[in-house]
């Protein structure tokens, strides 16, 4: 990465020689999993390059906006609109981190118990090696498992600019009222930050560059439901982790260039990996970045990867909002409609995540489930009980499996990845 970010970095407030390492973990690792792999579509080289640029040429961009007077809006969560933040010509920019870093100082004021994403989120932090999380005008926690709402109250100490968005945990009525006052609240906060109004024009453009983004990853997912896979489980998931770092509009515009790529390639009958390979849905946590550990046992095990039933996949991506309507009013509502059908675990009870588990697994002709829960993860740990049980009804194999962001369980991982799908390439059920 060029010299000249180094002056960037050093004026955000980064420690320069824990950033280092971190890159140089970060970029070992991507040379290792991903550029090592073979086939890959040539549209990928601008993933690559966004990967290696990833805190380089992005957060230039993230600070020349600033400089212009635009604003940058870290969030953790896939309840957070970005409709609302474009709105405002803010940017926004996930935070949640993938990697195990400067746990022991999470640690302190975290217990040990706590998953390894919200621990990732405060070693950054205090790490101080997260150059989006110092790019933030303002960065949004919400009140989902209570390891996170518990935990913005210690992270409200760490970082200035802090707002709590407050969440529905069950499908009723008044809990859908909860999410309008909230994104309502939420508005008039991204107004006063930003010193815009949002009127039902803006609004309306936000919805429409966020629909794009999410259509182009629907062409991605459909594009994974042929046999031969045209791509990798592992780059599928490297563009859904993207999704929530990258430019929009160019985002949209190199998803819809692969989508062509792959589409070109079944057509041809051409897959990255030989016709018949064992499939995989993989369902629970979601997958910051880097932490691309499952996909590479799974795939490193001779599976592919056809869908993520995830907040980093389908569940990123999976409802448009809707662009009908002429006002603010009108308009909210649409946002609020389409962010009230995301079912993650924190929900109860959760019914429609089973169904949705088993229908990526039939339309990606998966021949079985690989369930990830992140240690600790109460939410996705208990629910891993009811997938379980509604794939083994629907006949559909499942391996449910435990994990965290260390390296020490990657043998183990491999021995039971391997005898799953061993036994869903011989088409056993369990
Ligand atoms: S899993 Fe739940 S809490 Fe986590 S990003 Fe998704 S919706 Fe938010
Ligand atoms: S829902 Fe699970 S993985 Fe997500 S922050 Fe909470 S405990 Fe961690």
């Amino acid at each position: 990465m060029s010299e000249s970010y180094r002056e960037m970095w050093s004026q955000l407030g980064l420690n320069l020689e824990a950033h280092d390492a971190l890159l140089s973990v970060l970029g070992g690792a991507y040379g290792d999993i991903y550029l090592k792999q073979t086939n890959r579509p040539s549209a990928m080289g601008y993933f690559d390059f966004v990967m290696t640029e990833v805190h380089g040429l992005r957060v230039k961009e993230l600070n020349d906006a600033r400089a212009a007077g635009r604003k940058v809006v870290g969030s953790f969560c896939v309840f957070v609109p970005e409709e609302l933040i474009l709105a405002v010509d803010g940017i926004s920019v996930g935070l949640c981190a993938g990697a195990e870093f400067a746990f022991d100082k999470a640690e302190a004021i975290l217990p040990r118990n706590t998953c390894a994403l919200i621990k990732s989120a405060f070693g950054f932090s205090l790490g101080k090696v997260c150059p989006y999380m110092e790019s933030s005008d303002l960065i949004v926690g919400e009140n989902t498992c209570d390891g996170k709402k518990k935990a913005y109250e210690e992270f409200g100490k760490l970082v200035k600019n802090l707002y709590v968005m407050d969440l529905p945990q069950t499908k009723s009525e008044p809990a859908k009222a909860l999410l309008k006052a909230e994104y309502q609240r939420f508005a008039r906060a991204l107004e006063e930050l930003a010193g815009k109004k949002i009127t039902a024009e803006s609004l309306k453009a936000g919805i429409r560059t966020v629909n794009a983004k999410r259509r182009a990853l629907r062409r991605l997912a459909q594009a994974r439901q042929a046999d031969p896979a045209p791509v990798s489980g592992l780059d599928a998931l490297l563009v859904n982790q993207l999704f929530f770092f990258d430019d929009p509009a160019r985002f949209t515009d190199s998803v819809n260039k692969l989508a062509d790529e792959l589409e070109a390639r079944t057509k041809q009958g051409q897959g990255v990996f030989p016709k018949g390979r064992p499939r995989v849905v993989v369902s629970g946590c979601p997958m910051a970045i880097p932490n691309w550990k499952l996909p590479m046992v799974i795939e490193s095990a001779g599976a592919v990867v056809v869908g993520e039933e995830s907040c980093v996949g389908e569940r990123g991506s999976r409802w448009m909002t809707s662009e009908a309507g002429d006002s603010f009013e009108e308009l909210l509502v649409n946002v609020v409609d389409r962010y009230f059908n995301i079912d993650c675990a924190i929900f109860t009870p959760n019914p429609s995540r089973l169904d949705q588990v088993k229908k990526m697994a039939w339309d990606n002709k998966a021949q079985g489930v690989i369930h990830y829960g992140l240690q600790f993860c109460q939410p996705y740990q208990i629910e891993s009980g009811n997938v379980a049980r509604e794939l083994e009804k629907a006949g559909i194999p499942v391996l449910t499996l435990e994990t965290d962001y260390s390296q020490e369980d990657v043998g183990q991982l491999k021995t039971r990845v391997e005898a799953f799908v061993e036994m869903i390439g011989k088409g056993e059920k369990r």
